[in-house]
């Protein structure tokens, strides 16, 4: 038995990077996975499916209220249940304030904000006849310290960290068995990095900066996130709610 066999599994932004590992992880321990992106994801879903898993891609645009609802209704129709939603397509918008134009402001918050207030919204319903289920928001070390050239991107991660305790909070409330928790990544080598240098196709070296500022000394890779997302989503964290989980190499520990 693997640790979420049985589960029905929703991943966000799963075509690439941290989502992506995350699918592999959760279908190579059982769970059945729709991978969601904006971008093509038939490769990757392929590619679970041969090496034994249970995937199928869906195209979503998480800012989509409507194509959030078509996805939920057809994860109901197909897979009849859904235990695990991870909110993990984002993108990073770079730039100082005052250069910073409103436009890529709203950018930034409709992917990174609205994406993950409306996937919740939109899976409650359907987690809610299992009477069970576990939601993982995918927010940063961004969202609890700020930083130069990326204040809207650390705005849009600071809102992840505190709406992840308000779902947290509302669903203990009503007792429906659904836990919330935020992950807080530091730096992982992904193709997002290319984002954060304005102009620039490729991406950051991130083992030069991982050299200056991570204790351990490298960088974290996708399933480094991943396998923590699998523990989050299965019942061995069946205490743990609204927790802001970090995996930063211990960037953050002694500042
Ligand atoms: P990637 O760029 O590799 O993956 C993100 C995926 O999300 C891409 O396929 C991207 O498509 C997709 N995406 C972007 N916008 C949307 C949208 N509107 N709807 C659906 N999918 C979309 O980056 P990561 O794997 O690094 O990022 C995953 C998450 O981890 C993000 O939330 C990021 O902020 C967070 N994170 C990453 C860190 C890192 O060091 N890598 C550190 C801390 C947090 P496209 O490529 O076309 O944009």
């Amino acid at each position: 038995m693997g640790r979420v066999s049985g589960k029905v599994a929703l991943v966000t932004g799963a075509s690439s990077g941290i989502g992506r590992a995350s699918a592999e992880v959760l279908a190579r321990e059982g769970a059945s996975v729709v991978l969601t992106d904006v971008r093509d994801g038939e490769e990757a879903a392929a590619a679970i499916c041969k090496s034994g898993g249970k995937a199928r891609f869906i195209r979503l645009d998480v800012t989509s209220e409507s194509e959030w609802r078509d996805v939920i209704a057809s994860i109901e129709k197909q897979e009849g249940r859904l235990d695990i939603l991870v909110n993990n397509a984002g993108i990073a918008v770079a730039g100082l304030i005052h250069e910073l134009a409103l436009e890529d402001w709203r950018r930034q918050m409709a992917t990174n904000v609205d994406g993950v207030f409306l996937g919740v919204k939109t899976a409650l319903p359907l987690m809610r006849k299992g009477k069970s289920g576990s939601i993982i928001n995918i927010s940063s070390i961004a969202g609890l310290r700020g930083a130069p050239n990326l204040s809207a991107y650390c705005t849009s991660k600071g809102a992840v960290r505190l709406f992840t305790k308000s779902v947290a909070l509302e669903c203990a409330a009503m007792q429906d068995g659904i836990r919330c928790n935020s992950v807080h990544p530091g730096l992982i080598e992904t193709p997002i990095w290319s984002q954060v240098v304005p102009g620039s196709n490729e991406p950051m070296d991130l083992d030069a900066a991982a050299a200056l500022r991570v204790p351990m000394r490298r960088k974290g890779w996708p399933d480094d996130i991943a396998k923590v997302v699998l523990f989050l989503a299965s019942d061995d964290s069946g205490y743990m709610t609204g927790e802001e989980v970090v995996v930063d190499g211990g960037m953050t520990v002694g500042t």
